[in-house]
């Protein structure tokens, strides 16, 4: 689907111009002509990017712009303001109120194009991580996005072997609160973003002896620097060079002489983002944790232990992983005595004994209701039978209080099931723990069952 790229200008010459430019690379487009109309498309018809004249009677383009990031539904939408003004405080106005570039008519459409379609393919990167962030929080599983976050202690970089000049970009950048450090070669940024977790990347394509594209470009290639901001410092004249780097997936662009105050809104537009896009992932990450961990027991649950399991089994090591299946005995008479919130402290109390004493690299799941399972890799079953004896001990052992001053007798169950020959399924192991677990409940409870077929060493 084609980018969706929204139109504002007053006068409707301008508008037409750009339609038919933007039209002609297949764009879609819708226009308004004034601020209040601009607002209102952005929300119902939610564009890619939105080009937006400066000067408009009543809501001016400045106002327009903050209006849109200040609103959830709006804020992710990249703005490129455009305008007559190329006076360095407009443009810092103009950047300051949230927009993402800032061009002066007559407009240069080469630049213009570059700069859409690095915006366009950032915004589309961050509505798949919205999307998922979304369901996320339909699911309740995550929070609120918090507001607009500081870029205090963020770290930057800056990229360039003229000490002048990346000293006053370092200068700035710390002004804005930011933590910058230097590389004087490509050689030594790649060492540096390989070391350091950088929020921004400042490029001086202007380096006499390395060639900061292919810079762009491995850092753009590189897992770790992939997703961080890159800012490019050009001489006037290397227009072409800018273009290509957008091309190679620069995020951002500062013409010579370094107008320290640009840098520093242009620095700080870049790292929110980042924090951001930071904020989306982790979010994911956290939604993707509470989707596989019990909330009561911390435990895995049956979702990750048969992913785990399967993974485990293909990876090889199908002959040396042993699983321990464990009930934990007439626990339906703990909820009908002492309640459910005695039962889920039982629960508790179970699950502590089992983190307690298990080896680091077995895992353990809450597999059913009172139903646990422990996954140790590279266990033969005469380890298992060692380690399941070791955890029924414990649970009989402990002292449990189901409400203040009554105490009442834990113990459990367990069946141990082996993978024992190749191709066998997870099912099938967790099928053999389950008949001997059966086989204890019948022996009496309180009891460890090895697998059927199973000789003890
Ligand atoms: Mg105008």
């Amino acid at each position: 689907m084609s980018a969706r790229i929204l139109i504002v200008d007053d006068v409707p010459a301008n508008t037409r111009l750009l339609e038919a430019k933007l039209s002609a690379e297949y764009y879609q487009i819708n226009t308004a002509y004034d601020g209040f109309q601009a607002l209102s498309l952005a929300h119902s018809w939610q564009p890619d990017l939105i080009l937006l004249d400066v000067m408009m009677p009543e809501l001016d383009g400045y106002e327009t712009c903050r209006r849109l990031k200040a609103d959830p539904a709006t804020h992710h939408i990249p703005v490129v303001m455009i305008t007559a003004l190329g006076e360095p405080s407009e443009r810092l106005r103009g950047l300051e109120s949230g927009a993402d570039d800032f061009l002066t008519k007559p407009v240069e459409y080469d630049t213009l194009l570059a700069r859409v379609r690095s915006l366009v393919r950032l915004k589309r990167m961050l509505d798949e991580w919205r999307v998922r962030g979304e369901t996320a929080r339909a699911l309740g599983l995550s929070t609120e996005m918090p507001g607009v976050p500081s870029v205090h202690g963020a770290r930057a970089l800056v990229v360039d072997d003229w000490d002048l000049g990346a000293q006053a970009a370092q200068d700035a950048l710390a002004r804005e609160g930011v933590l910058p450090g230097r590389a004087a070669s490509e050689a030594e940024a790649m060492a540096l973003t390989a070391a350091v977790p950088f929020d921004l990347i400042v490029l001086s394509l202007s380096m006499a002896h390395d060639d900061p594209l292919r810079l762009a470009s491995r850092l753009r290639a590189d897992n770790a620097t992939h997703d961080i901001p890159l800012l490019l410092i050009a001489e006037p004249e290397q227009r072409d060079r800018i273009l290509r780097g957008f091309d190679l997936g620069a995020n951002d662009w500062i013409v010579r002489p370094v107008d320290e105050n640009e840098l520093r809104v242009r620095a700080r537009n870049q790292i929110r983002r980042k924090f951001y896009q930071d904020r989306l992932r982790s979010d994911l990450g956290q939604a993707l944790e509470m989707a596989l961990i019990d909330p009561l027991t911390g435990f895995y649950n049956q979702r990750y232990l048969m992913r785990h399991l399967r993974g485990l089994m293909a990876s090889g090591q199908a002959n040396t992983v042993s699983v321990l299946m464990l009930d934990v005995d007439h626990f339906k008479q703990v909820n009908d005595r002492f309640g459910h919130a005695a039962g889920d402290k039982a629960l508790k109390s179970i699950a502590d004994v089992l983190r307690g004493r298990t080896r680091v690299f077995d895992s353990i799941a809450r597999y059913g209701g009172e139903e646990f399972t422990v996954v140790m890799p590279g266990a033969a079953t005469q380890d298992a039978l060692i380690a399941a004896e070791r955890l029924r001990a414990a649970v009989a052992e402990m002292v449990f209080f189901p409400l203040p001053g009554v105490q009442h007798q834990l113990t459990i169950s367990i069946g141990i099931g082996f993978s024992n020959r190749p191709h066998m399924t997870p099912e099938q192991v967790l099928h053999i723990a389950d008949a001997a677990l059966y086989r204890a409940k019948r022996g009496g409870r309180n009891r460890v069952e090895l697998p059927e077929a199973a000789e003890p060493a």
